[in-house]
Parts: structure tokens; sequence; C-alpha cells
């Protein structure tokens, strides 16, 4: 398999910016577009690699990837057995031009040539040639699940949505040089990964409609909250219940006992003496940051009395003793 030097196939630099890349793809499919060169095979296999090329650095995810894996590619193709210089880079398929087509290309769902190298094959084929079906459609609300843990700190996440592009060839009319346009298949648009960061803010509630954009002028994406069940706090509102469990000397003499808000900062609570098992400690301001911004709910401890086991003699012997004192005294 042959690496593929994307900024080199269409003469750019690795810092080129979005409008360079798209200015050289523009001029370099004029030049190689196979009804400027009929028959010339040559000409075919250029456009097709400039095709690849600006698919993968026109488009924010793939240009990252590709750049992550560029710089690693030997390590990379060392360690999945993989040659990077294979001098036969044979590719993966020879579709021909389908001259029965309006544009004189085979079209495909993915809205390209359909006909990539191995090697793109290799970095992006989880997903990128079912673009067009994947779920990440932009027309419906998107479920953003978060933890009880990040609801409560707020907490940042990235979300890979799809969208639409006017395509650089067409400029978006869908048609080029009199034909159907082969890079967009005549839609105009080109899909595109780009990823938004949903600003999920501390106190966030269940079912709660966040919106986020991919950019200053696109249409926002709107996220609807769930905040899944946790194993230790339950919530009410603002406020938290949480399961305390305290040995059986400390709900009798009282003292402390550590307690974890979720966010796992600990801090002990006072256990009055004389505690009985069940008994709720109100420890105001502790709960759940209110959404509005401005203050806390309160946390509710209960108490859960845990009798000792495996005594020894010894501590036996004082239960023994405590026993017939309290039986003396009609106290049980
Ligand atoms: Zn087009």
């Amino acid at each position: 398999m042959e690496y593929q030097d994307y900024y080199k196939i269409l003469g750019v630099s690795r810092q080129a910016t979005d409008k360079e890349i798209r200015d050289a793809f523009r001029r370099l499919a004029r030049k190689y577009h196979p009804d400027v060169n009929p028959g010339n095979k040559t000409a075919e296999e250029q456009f097709k690699k400039i095709n690849e090329a600006y698919t993968v650095l026109s488009d924010p995810e793939k240009h990252r990837k590709y750049d992550t894996l560029g710089a690693n590619f030997e390590q990379f193709s060392r360690s999945t057995g993989r040659t990077a210089t294979s001098p036969t880079g044979s590719r993966r398929s020879n579709v021909p031009f389908d001259r029965s087509d309006p544009g004189g290309f085979r079209t495909s769902t993915s809205g390209g040539l359909g006909d990539f190298s191995d090697f793109f094959d290799m970095l992006f084929n989880d997903g990128s040639r079912r673009r067009a079906t994947t779920p990440q459609a932009t027309a419906t609300d998107q479920q953003l699940e978060v933890t009880l843990a990040e609801a409560f700190t707020g907490v940042k996440r990235p979300f890979e949505v799809t969208i639409a592009q006017p395509c650089a060839l067409c400029n978006g009319t869908g048609r080029y040089r009199g034909s159907v346009c082969f890079t967009c298949s005549g839609t105009g648009q080109m899909k595109q990964t780009r990823r938004v960061e949903v600003q999920v803010p501390a106190g966030v509630a269940d079912g709660t409609r966040l919106q986020a954009r991919t950019d200053a002028t696109s249409t926002p994406l709107t996220f609807v909250v769930s905040v899944l069940p946790d194993p230790n706090f339950e919530r009410k509102g603002d406020d938290l219940y949480v399961d305390v469990p305290v040995p059986l000397t400390t709900a009798v003499l009282g003292g402390e006992v550590p307690v974890a808000n979720p966010a796992g900062k600990r801090f002990l609570i006072k256990i009055p003496a004389e505690s009985e098992n069940g008994k709720r400690i109100v420890l105001r301001g502790l709960g759940m940051p209110k959404a509005s911004g401005s203050g806390f709910g309160d946390l509710y401890a209960r108490i859960q009395v845990e009798l000792p086991r495996h005594l020894t003699a010894r501590e036996r012997e004082i239960f023994e003793e405590l026993r017939r004192l309290r039986s003396a005294a009609g106290t049980r």
C-alpha cells in the first residue's frame, strides 16, 4: 500500500488554508478533467488522486486524522504489518468510468468517484463511504447523555455532525461544463464531518435542550440532555440523597464519617450520638448546583448503621455485659 501525500498531489503546503486547498483543487480538476483529456488514462488517474486528496484535506475531521497518521505512518504500517512504500501500490479497484452516466463518471452515494486508494480505505474505511447514511444527521435533535457527576460539574462534550457544504467544483450549481458535476453527483453539495462542542452547564436537568453551532454562522443544532441514573445518588430537583454507612459505635457514641459528593469531593459529616438507622442529616448547599447559576441544592445523608461482624471473644464479652446492664435497668 502506498502512502498518499495529499499535500503534494494538490501542490499545497501543509499550512495551506481552506481557500488555498479549494483553489488548488479547482485548478487541477479543470486541468485533469476527463472531458478535457478524453482517453488519457494518466490524466484520469491523476484526476482521481486529486479528488481523493481534496476529499480528505477539505474535511476538517479527515484532515486532522490524516495529519495525525501522516507523522507516524511508518510506525503505523509496521505495527499493522503493512508496507508503507510498496512499489506495486496496487489500487483497491479499477472502477471504469461509466460512460452512460451524464457526467462521464460513475456516481456513488458518497458523492465522489467512489474509487479511492487502499491508503484512503485503511484510514477512513470506518464510515466515510457510508457517511450519507450515518445516523449523525443534522435534521433531528440529538440525545446527549451525561453522568450525574458531569451534570454536577458541567462538561464540554464534542460531537461529530455531518453537514452539507456547497460543492467547490460547481459552486453548488450541480452542473459543471454543461454536465452533471461529477464531484457532487449533481447535488451541488459535499457532505463534511464537523466537530461541535456542546457546553453542558453545571446543574443541568434531565430533558434540558441545548444548542451548539459548528461555526458562528451555521444553523444551531439541538441536543437533548439525558442525565443517567447514578448508583449512589438519588436526585430530586437540586437536592441529592445518599446513603451513608455508619459503624454502630459511631451511631451510638457520635462521631464523624466521610461522604463524597457526585464530583468525588470528600468531606466529613458529624453524626450525633444515638443516631437511629435511617436518620437523615441535611447538609445545606452541598446538593446540585442550580442551573440558574447561583446557589446549590441540599444533600441529604441517610444513615445506614452497620452492625459489627466477626466479633472477637473480647468484643462478644462486652456486648454480653452491655445486654446484662440494659436488661437489669429495664431498658432492653
Ligand atoms: Zn458539484
